[in-house]
């Protein structure tokens, strides 16, 4: 069918992919993705012929013209399959503006739902899963991954964070720092993969292991509500100027 179709693929194991992904990429008219080889050799692994489709690059800095380019596509009655390098495309991945842009020109939509690390790792954090609150990757900078934190303090849900090994044990000692080393926390390493790891214990205990080892791969870290009490209403009221002042930009 014409239209945008989101597809999640593995974020690891390559048999992760659903059957009707496979579908919508055995069956797009043009296949668009964030990285064109990721995209081949997934579908390479699956059998899944190109028989002269294109496959094309995109990404949310890809620029008007591209973006203009799959609409007019679609437009002209074409399907398309987007898939980004790992997981759900617009999760800390780009499609966010393709799909924005195919919705607001009414464009059939659909999504080929699937693996996301931020799930996965929510499922085994053995972290309360009735809320959660997925922050992506924080700042990279000292000073703007602590305002970030001190945001998320109040928050009543699990907190769900993407990062890199090598700003791992910075986080980790920060949060501890912000939020409170008791609170309750979990590392998820390398998940779907030979070297999947579960670490569970408070953020002091977290961040002293991993100061200790230093983990390498690909990690979400999930971190436990702030306890209700230590919720005060100058913290609610603090947090909630900060998220009016974003807001009225
Ligand atoms: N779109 C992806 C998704 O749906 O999860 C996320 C893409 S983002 C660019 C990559 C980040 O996701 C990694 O740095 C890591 O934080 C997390 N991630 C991806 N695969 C993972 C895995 N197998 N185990 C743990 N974390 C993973």
């Amino acid at each position: 069918p014409p239209g945008l179709h989101l597809v999640s693929t593995p974020i690891g194991a390559a048999r992760d992919i659903t059957l009707r992904a496979l579908d919508v990429l055995a069956g797009a008219d043009v296949l668009v993705a964030e990285d064109t080889r990721t995209l081949r050799h997934l579908m390479e692994i699956h059998g899944i012929a190109l028989n002269g489709r294109p496959v094309i690059a995109y990404h949310d800095h890809s620029g008007a013209g591209q973006l203009q380019r799959l609409l007019g596509m679609m437009a002209e009655g074409r399907s398309l399959a987007y898939a980004s390098d790992a997981g759900t495309p617009l999760i800390s991945d780009p499609g966010f503006e393709l799909a924005r842009a195919a919705a607001a020109a009414g464009l059939p939509l659909t999504a080929a739902p699937g693996p996301c690390a931020a799930i996965a790792a929510l499922t085994l954090s053995g972290l309360p899963s009735d809320r959660f609150f997925f922050a992506g990757f924080l700042p990279a900078t000292a000073s703007a991954r602590r305002t970030a934190l001190e945001e998320l303090a109040p928050v009543q849900a699990t907190l769900i964070l993407y990062e890199s090994p090598k700003r791992l044990a910075a986080l980790l000692s920060d949060a501890a720092r912000v939020l409170g080393e008791s609170r309750r926390a979990a590392v998820c390493r390398e998940l779907t993969k030979r070297f999947e790891e579960v670490l569970r214990g408070t953020l002091a205990e977290l961040a002293a292991a991993v100061a200790e080892r230093e983990l390498k791969g690909e990690i979400v870290v999930l971190i436990d509500r702030a306890p209700p009490e230590a919720v005060s209403e100058e913290k609610i009221a603090a947090a909630l100027d900060a998220a009016l002042a974003h807001m009225s930009v």
